[in-house]
Protein backbone atom coordinates (compact mmCIF):
# COMPACT_ATOMS: atom_id res chain seq x y z
CA UNK A 1 0.00 0.00 0.00
CA UNK A 2 1.44 3.21 -0.90
CA UNK A 3 1.68 6.35 1.77
CA UNK A 4 -1.11 9.18 0.69
CA UNK A 5 0.68 12.05 2.91
CA UNK A 6 -1.76 15.03 3.34
CA UNK A 7 -0.45 16.29 6.56
CA UNK A 8 1.81 18.97 5.16
CA UNK A 9 0.52 21.80 7.27
CA UNK A 10 2.02 19.75 10.44
CA UNK A 11 5.54 19.25 8.01
CA UNK A 12 6.92 18.53 4.20
CA UNK A 13 8.95 16.07 2.99
CA UNK A 14 12.41 17.75 2.21
CA UNK A 15 12.74 18.77 -1.11
CA UNK A 16 15.62 17.22 -3.44
CA UNK A 17 17.02 20.37 -3.86
CA UNK A 18 17.20 21.20 -0.20
CA UNK A 19 18.60 17.46 0.65
CA UNK A 20 21.80 18.45 -2.24
CA UNK A 21 22.35 21.80 -0.52
CA UNK A 22 22.60 20.74 2.50
CA UNK A 23 24.90 17.85 1.78
CA UNK A 24 27.81 19.54 1.58
CA UNK A 25 27.40 21.50 4.86
CA UNK A 26 27.49 18.30 6.76
CA UNK A 27 30.33 16.74 5.34
CA UNK A 28 33.26 18.49 3.29
CA UNK A 29 32.22 22.01 4.54
CA UNK A 30 32.21 21.79 8.13
CA UNK A 31 33.64 24.78 9.43
CA UNK A 32 32.47 27.32 12.09
CA UNK A 33 31.26 30.72 10.75
CA UNK A 34 33.20 32.41 13.28
CA UNK A 35 36.31 30.99 12.78
CA UNK A 36 39.13 33.72 10.61
CA UNK A 37 40.47 30.44 8.74
CA UNK A 38 39.51 29.24 5.22
CA UNK A 39 37.46 26.56 6.26
CA UNK A 40 35.85 28.68 8.32
CA UNK A 41 35.04 31.69 6.43
CA UNK A 42 33.98 28.89 3.47
CA UNK A 43 30.86 28.04 5.79
CA UNK A 44 30.24 32.01 6.44
CA UNK A 45 30.02 32.65 2.98
CA UNK A 46 27.70 30.32 2.82
CA UNK A 47 25.22 31.46 5.79
CA UNK A 48 26.19 35.63 4.18
CA UNK A 49 24.57 33.89 0.55
CA UNK A 50 21.61 32.14 2.31
CA UNK A 51 20.75 35.29 4.03
CA UNK A 52 20.40 37.16 0.56
CA UNK A 53 18.39 34.02 -0.35
CA UNK A 54 15.96 34.51 2.39
CA UNK A 55 16.17 38.18 2.05
CA UNK A 56 15.14 38.70 -1.73
CA UNK A 57 12.16 35.76 -1.13
CA UNK A 58 10.56 37.81 1.77
CA UNK A 59 11.47 41.49 -0.39
CA UNK A 60 13.80 42.68 2.92
CA UNK A 61 17.60 43.31 3.49
CA UNK A 62 19.84 40.47 4.20
CA UNK A 63 20.71 42.80 7.49
CA UNK A 64 17.07 42.33 8.50
CA UNK A 65 16.58 38.58 8.57
CA UNK A 66 17.98 36.41 11.60
CA UNK A 67 18.30 32.82 11.25
CA UNK A 68 16.52 30.72 14.80
CA UNK A 69 15.67 27.29 15.43
CA UNK A 70 12.21 27.53 13.71
CA UNK A 71 8.77 28.62 13.94
CA UNK A 72 8.39 28.60 17.33
CA UNK A 73 11.54 30.45 18.60
CA UNK A 74 10.78 33.31 15.93
CA UNK A 75 7.64 33.75 17.27
CA UNK A 76 8.86 33.61 21.09
CA UNK A 77 11.29 36.22 20.02
CA UNK A 78 9.60 38.61 17.98
CA UNK A 79 6.76 38.89 20.85
CA UNK A 80 9.00 39.21 24.08
CA UNK A 81 11.02 41.73 22.40
CA UNK A 82 8.46 44.17 21.34
CA UNK A 83 6.24 43.73 24.41
CA UNK A 84 9.95 44.38 26.31
CA UNK A 85 10.62 47.06 24.43
CA UNK A 86 6.80 48.26 24.51
CA UNK A 87 6.64 48.27 28.34
CA UNK A 88 9.61 50.52 28.46
CA UNK A 89 7.78 53.05 27.03
CA UNK A 90 4.56 52.51 29.54
CA UNK A 91 2.74 50.43 26.76
CA UNK A 92 1.97 46.81 27.72
CA UNK A 93 -1.35 45.70 25.55
CA UNK A 94 -1.34 43.59 23.09
CA UNK A 95 -3.80 42.68 20.33
CA UNK A 96 -3.66 39.32 18.97
CA UNK A 97 -6.97 36.55 17.95
CA UNK A 98 -7.84 33.59 19.63
CA UNK A 99 -6.86 31.08 17.12
CA UNK A 100 -2.99 31.55 16.45
CA UNK A 101 -0.46 28.70 16.84
CA UNK A 102 0.69 27.95 20.25
CA UNK A 103 3.49 29.51 20.07
CA UNK A 104 1.94 32.36 20.06
CA UNK A 105 -0.62 31.93 22.49
CA UNK A 106 1.51 30.53 24.92
CA UNK A 107 3.82 33.63 24.51
CA UNK A 108 0.97 35.96 25.24
CA UNK A 109 -0.09 33.81 28.03
CA UNK A 110 3.23 33.74 29.76
CA UNK A 111 3.31 37.86 29.26
CA UNK A 112 -0.19 38.03 30.69
CA UNK A 113 1.23 36.44 33.31
CA UNK A 114 3.50 39.34 33.84
CA UNK A 115 1.42 42.33 33.39
CA UNK A 116 0.45 42.64 29.83
CA UNK A 117 -2.96 42.82 28.68
CA UNK A 118 -4.12 40.73 25.72
CA UNK A 119 -7.05 41.29 23.70
CA UNK A 120 -8.25 38.58 21.47
CA UNK A 121 -10.34 38.76 18.75
CA UNK A 122 -12.89 37.07 17.32
CA UNK A 123 -12.30 35.39 14.36
CA UNK A 124 -15.67 35.32 13.43
CA UNK A 125 -17.54 31.80 12.02
CA UNK A 126 -15.48 32.00 8.72
CA UNK A 127 -11.97 32.41 10.28
CA UNK A 128 -11.09 36.18 9.60
CA UNK A 129 -10.42 39.04 11.44
CA UNK A 130 -10.75 42.14 9.78
CA UNK A 131 -8.10 45.80 9.84
CA UNK A 132 -11.44 48.20 11.29
CA UNK A 133 -11.70 45.68 13.79
CA UNK A 134 -7.69 45.46 14.70
CA UNK A 135 -7.79 49.97 14.43
CA UNK A 136 -10.45 49.89 16.83
CA UNK A 137 -8.75 47.64 19.20
CA UNK A 138 -5.85 49.87 18.80
CA UNK A 139 -5.34 52.00 22.68
CA UNK A 140 -2.51 54.58 22.96
CA UNK A 141 -0.67 51.86 25.44
CA UNK A 142 -0.75 48.88 22.77
CA UNK A 143 2.40 47.61 22.26
CA UNK A 144 2.14 45.18 19.60
CA UNK A 145 -0.29 43.57 17.12
CA UNK A 146 0.57 39.36 16.24
CA UNK A 147 -1.65 38.04 13.91
CA UNK A 148 -1.15 35.55 11.98
CA UNK A 149 -0.54 35.41 8.07
CA UNK A 150 -2.62 31.46 7.69
CA UNK A 151 -4.19 29.57 10.02
CA UNK A 152 -2.35 26.33 10.16
CA UNK A 153 -5.57 24.58 10.57
CA UNK A 154 -8.65 26.09 8.51
CA UNK A 155 -6.15 27.54 5.78
CA UNK A 156 -7.76 31.22 6.35
CA UNK A 157 -5.72 33.98 5.02
CA UNK A 158 -6.50 37.23 7.11
CA UNK A 159 -5.83 40.94 5.48
CA UNK A 160 -2.30 40.93 6.21
CA UNK A 161 -1.79 44.25 4.32
CA UNK A 162 -4.85 46.17 5.35
CA UNK A 163 -3.93 45.28 9.57
CA UNK A 164 -0.19 46.37 9.05
CA UNK A 165 -1.41 49.32 7.25
CA UNK A 166 -3.45 49.97 10.34
CA UNK A 167 -0.75 49.40 12.84
CA UNK A 168 1.64 51.46 10.72
CA UNK A 169 -0.69 54.49 10.78
CA UNK A 170 -0.98 54.11 14.65
CA UNK A 171 2.81 53.45 15.23
CA UNK A 172 2.09 50.02 16.76
CA UNK A 173 4.14 47.02 15.84
CA UNK A 174 3.05 44.52 13.66
CA UNK A 175 4.43 40.42 14.25
CA UNK A 176 2.68 37.63 11.96
CA UNK A 177 3.94 34.22 12.51
CA UNK A 178 3.70 33.43 8.56
CA UNK A 179 4.79 29.79 9.08
CA UNK A 180 2.07 28.46 6.81
CA UNK A 181 2.07 31.26 4.25
CA UNK A 182 5.89 32.01 2.97
CA UNK A 183 7.08 29.69 0.07
CA UNK A 184 3.28 29.13 -0.33
CA UNK A 185 1.96 32.15 -1.64
CA UNK A 186 2.62 35.43 -1.96
CA UNK A 187 4.33 37.59 1.01
CA UNK A 188 6.39 40.83 0.69
CA UNK A 189 7.47 42.56 4.04
CA UNK A 190 7.47 45.79 2.40
CA UNK A 191 4.52 46.14 0.81
CA UNK A 192 2.60 43.65 3.37
CA UNK A 193 3.32 46.64 6.04
CA UNK A 194 4.81 43.92 8.26
CA UNK A 195 7.32 44.56 11.07
CA UNK A 196 8.49 41.40 12.46
CA UNK A 197 7.66 38.31 10.63
CA UNK A 198 8.22 34.50 11.59
CA UNK A 199 8.96 31.69 9.37
CA UNK A 200 10.02 27.87 9.35
CA UNK A 201 11.90 25.66 6.86
CA UNK A 202 10.10 22.14 7.34
CA UNK A 203 6.68 23.78 6.35
CA UNK A 204 8.13 24.60 2.54
CA UNK A 205 10.29 21.14 1.86
CA UNK A 206 13.13 22.25 3.93
CA UNK A 207 14.67 20.72 7.43
CA UNK A 208 13.24 20.51 10.61
CA UNK A 209 14.95 22.25 13.37
CA UNK A 210 15.76 25.59 11.32
CA UNK A 211 13.74 28.74 10.91
CA UNK A 212 14.34 32.58 10.11
CA UNK A 213 12.51 36.27 11.65
CA UNK A 214 12.20 39.41 9.69
CA UNK A 215 12.35 42.19 12.07
CA UNK A 216 12.66 45.81 10.02
CA UNK A 217 15.23 48.44 10.57
CA UNK A 218 14.24 50.45 13.23
CA UNK A 219 12.35 48.06 15.08
CA UNK A 220 14.54 46.65 17.91
CA UNK A 221 15.19 42.96 18.34
CA UNK A 222 16.11 41.97 22.09
CA UNK A 223 18.59 39.24 22.21
CA UNK A 224 16.60 35.80 23.54
CA UNK A 225 19.41 33.28 23.38
CA UNK A 226 22.59 34.80 25.25
CA UNK A 227 26.18 33.67 24.40
CA UNK A 228 28.64 34.82 20.92
CA UNK A 229 28.00 37.50 18.95
CA UNK A 230 26.26 35.64 15.99
CA UNK A 231 23.31 36.68 14.21
CA UNK A 232 24.50 40.62 15.22
CA UNK A 233 24.50 39.51 19.06
CA UNK A 234 20.54 38.82 18.86
CA UNK A 235 21.10 34.84 19.05
CA UNK A 236 23.79 33.64 19.99
CA UNK A 237 25.10 29.71 19.23
CA UNK A 238 26.87 28.36 16.38
CA UNK A 239 24.75 28.25 13.16
CA UNK A 240 23.31 25.45 11.46
CA UNK A 241 25.05 26.06 8.24
CA UNK A 242 23.67 22.78 6.71
CA UNK A 243 19.96 23.73 7.65
CA UNK A 244 20.31 27.14 6.67
CA UNK A 245 22.02 26.49 3.46
CA UNK A 246 18.81 23.99 2.75
CA UNK A 247 16.52 26.44 4.08
CA UNK A 248 16.98 29.07 1.73
CA UNK A 249 17.32 26.41 -1.39
CA UNK A 250 13.75 24.91 -0.22
CA UNK A 251 12.32 28.72 0.05
CA UNK A 252 14.27 29.97 -3.41
CA UNK A 253 12.52 26.72 -5.32
CA UNK A 254 8.86 27.27 -3.53
CA UNK A 255 9.56 30.98 -4.12
CA UNK A 256 10.21 29.94 -8.09
CA UNK A 257 7.60 27.77 -8.85
CA UNK A 258 4.68 29.08 -6.56
CA UNK A 259 2.31 30.54 -9.27
CA UNK A 260 2.53 26.89 -11.19
CA UNK A 261 1.88 24.80 -7.40
CA UNK A 262 -0.79 27.25 -6.12
CA UNK A 263 -2.41 26.31 -9.44
CA UNK A 264 -1.96 22.81 -9.01
CA UNK A 265 -3.05 22.64 -5.30
CA UNK A 266 -5.85 24.68 -5.74
CA UNK A 267 -7.66 22.30 -8.59
CA UNK A 268 -6.59 19.56 -6.14
CA UNK A 269 -8.53 21.16 -3.19
CA UNK A 270 -11.61 22.49 -4.96
CA UNK A 271 -11.92 18.22 -6.06
CA UNK A 272 -11.05 17.40 -2.68
CA UNK A 273 -13.50 19.89 -1.07
CA UNK A 274 -16.38 19.29 -3.45
CA UNK A 275 -15.96 15.54 -3.34
CA UNK A 276 -15.83 15.52 0.79
CA UNK A 277 -18.87 17.83 0.80
CA UNK A 278 -20.96 14.87 -0.34
CA UNK A 279 -20.65 13.19 2.23
CA UNK A 280 -24.34 13.72 3.88
CA UNK A 281 -23.74 16.21 7.50
CA UNK A 282 -20.55 17.45 6.71
CA UNK A 283 -19.22 21.44 6.27
CA UNK A 284 -16.11 23.07 5.28
CA UNK A 285 -14.08 24.77 8.35
CA UNK A 286 -13.27 28.39 6.99
CA UNK A 287 -13.64 30.73 4.25
CA UNK A 288 -13.55 29.34 1.01
CA UNK A 289 -11.62 32.08 -1.10
CA UNK A 290 -9.56 33.86 1.82
CA UNK A 291 -7.65 30.46 2.08
CA UNK A 292 -4.58 28.66 1.43
CA UNK A 293 -3.86 26.39 -2.08
CA UNK A 294 -3.28 23.30 0.13
CA UNK A 295 -6.16 23.05 2.75
CA UNK A 296 -9.12 21.25 3.55
CA UNK A 297 -11.17 21.15 6.82
CA UNK A 298 -14.18 19.34 6.80
CA UNK A 299 -16.21 18.49 9.96
CA UNK A 300 -18.13 15.19 9.62
CA UNK A 301 -21.22 15.18 12.31
CA UNK A 302 -21.27 12.37 14.26
CA UNK A 303 -17.83 11.18 14.35
CA UNK A 304 -14.65 11.27 16.08
CA UNK A 305 -11.39 12.95 14.94
CA UNK A 306 -9.24 10.20 16.20
CA UNK A 307 -11.13 7.53 15.29
CA UNK A 308 -11.26 9.24 11.48
CA UNK A 309 -7.13 9.54 11.73
CA UNK A 310 -7.07 5.81 12.77
CA UNK A 311 -8.99 4.00 9.90
CA UNK A 312 -8.38 6.46 6.85
CA UNK A 313 -4.29 5.37 8.42
CA UNK A 314 -5.08 2.11 7.56
CA UNK A 315 -5.70 2.98 4.41
CA UNK A 316 -2.41 4.84 3.82
CA UNK A 317 -3.95 8.02 3.70
CA UNK A 318 -2.01 10.62 6.59
CA UNK A 319 -3.98 13.02 7.76
CA UNK A 320 -4.87 15.12 10.78
CA UNK A 321 -7.68 16.20 12.71
CA UNK A 322 -6.64 19.38 14.05
CA UNK A 323 -2.73 20.37 14.75
CA UNK A 324 -0.26 18.01 15.48
CA UNK A 325 0.20 19.41 18.95
CA UNK A 326 -3.54 18.99 20.19
CA UNK A 327 -3.64 15.51 18.89
CA UNK A 328 -2.13 14.12 22.35
CA UNK A 329 -4.74 15.73 24.41
CA UNK A 330 -8.54 15.31 23.45
CA UNK A 331 -9.39 18.70 24.03
CA UNK A 332 -10.82 19.61 21.10
CA UNK A 333 -8.61 22.00 18.56
CA UNK A 334 -9.28 26.18 19.70
CA UNK A 335 -8.99 27.12 16.42
CA UNK A 336 -12.46 25.47 15.45
CA UNK A 337 -13.79 26.10 18.79
CA UNK A 338 -12.80 29.88 18.33
CA UNK A 339 -14.99 29.73 15.18
CA UNK A 340 -17.69 28.81 16.88
CA UNK A 341 -18.18 25.50 16.57
CA UNK A 342 -19.83 23.28 19.19
CA UNK A 343 -17.18 20.84 20.69
CA UNK A 344 -18.89 17.86 19.50
CA UNK A 345 -18.70 19.37 15.54
CA UNK A 346 -14.77 19.90 16.14
CA UNK A 347 -14.69 16.58 18.01
CA UNK A 348 -15.38 15.30 14.07
CA UNK A 349 -12.80 17.19 12.23
CA UNK A 350 -10.31 16.51 9.36
CA UNK A 351 -7.81 18.29 7.86
CA UNK A 352 -6.31 17.30 4.71
CA UNK A 353 -3.07 19.61 3.72
CA UNK A 354 -1.87 18.78 0.24
CA UNK A 355 1.57 19.90 -1.57
CA UNK A 356 2.76 20.25 -5.00
CA UNK A 357 3.82 16.52 -4.72
CA UNK A 358 0.50 15.07 -4.66
CA UNK A 359 -1.09 13.69 -7.82
CA UNK A 360 -5.35 13.88 -8.79
CA UNK A 361 -5.03 10.19 -8.46
CA UNK A 362 -4.58 10.54 -4.74
CA UNK A 363 -6.97 12.65 -4.61
CA UNK A 364 -9.49 10.28 -6.32
CA UNK A 365 -8.50 7.40 -3.66
CA UNK A 366 -9.02 9.89 -0.80
CA UNK A 367 -12.61 10.60 -1.34
CA UNK A 368 -13.46 7.15 -2.57
CA UNK A 369 -12.19 5.97 0.94
CA UNK A 370 -13.35 8.95 3.46
CA UNK A 371 -16.82 8.38 2.80
CA UNK A 372 -16.52 4.67 3.81
CA UNK A 373 -14.36 5.40 7.16
CA UNK A 374 -16.98 8.06 8.23
CA UNK A 375 -19.61 5.61 7.24
CA UNK A 376 -17.49 2.90 9.55
CA UNK A 377 -17.38 5.60 12.64
CA UNK A 378 -20.26 6.76 12.82
CA UNK A 379 -21.69 3.09 13.28
CA UNK A 380 -20.29 2.82 16.10
CA UNK A 381 -21.23 6.44 17.58
CA UNK A 382 -23.83 6.67 20.04
CA UNK A 383 -24.09 10.29 19.11
CA UNK A 384 -24.82 9.42 15.36
CA UNK A 385 -27.67 6.95 16.81
CA UNK A 386 -29.28 10.07 19.06
CA UNK A 387 -28.92 12.57 15.87
CA UNK A 388 -30.53 9.87 13.47
CA UNK A 389 -33.33 9.26 16.06
CA UNK A 390 -33.58 12.83 16.31
CA UNK A 391 -32.99 12.65 20.13
CA UNK A 392 -30.74 15.46 19.40
CA UNK A 393 -30.93 17.66 16.36
CA UNK A 394 -28.55 18.05 13.75
CA UNK A 395 -26.27 20.97 13.65
CA UNK A 396 -25.29 21.19 10.08
CA UNK A 397 -27.32 20.43 7.18
CA UNK A 398 -27.64 17.46 5.03
C1 LIG B 1 4.49 24.72 12.46
C2 LIG B 1 4.07 26.06 12.92
C3 LIG B 1 4.79 26.76 13.90
C4 LIG B 1 5.97 26.15 14.61
O1 LIG B 1 7.09 26.02 13.79
P1 LIG B 1 8.27 25.05 14.27
O2 LIG B 1 9.36 25.29 13.28
O3 LIG B 1 7.73 23.66 14.21
O4 LIG B 1 8.65 25.47 15.65
C5 LIG B 1 4.39 28.03 14.25
N1 LIG B 1 3.30 28.59 13.66
C6 LIG B 1 2.58 27.96 12.72
C7 LIG B 1 1.43 28.66 12.09
C8 LIG B 1 2.93 26.67 12.33
O5 LIG B 1 2.19 26.06 11.41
Amino acid sequence: MKTVYVDNAATTAMSDTAIEAMLPYLKEVYGNPSSLHTVGQVAKEALDSAREKIAKCLNCEPREVYFTSGGSESDNQCICSAAINGARKGKKHIISTAFEHHAVLHTLKKLEKEGFEVTYLDVHSNGLVTAKEVEKAIRPDTALVTIMYANNEVGTIQPIREIGAVCRKAGVVFHTDAVQAVGHIPVAVQADNIDMLSISAHKFHGPKGVGALYCRRGIPLNTFIEGGAQERGRRAGTENIGGIVAMAAALQEACEHMSENIEKEKALRDKLIEGLLKIPYSRLNGDLKQRLPNNVNISFEGTEGESLLLHLDAKGICASSGSACTTASLEPSHVLLSLGLPHEIAHGSLRLTLSEENTEEQIDYIIKEVPEVVKTVRGISSFWDDLESGKIKHFIKK
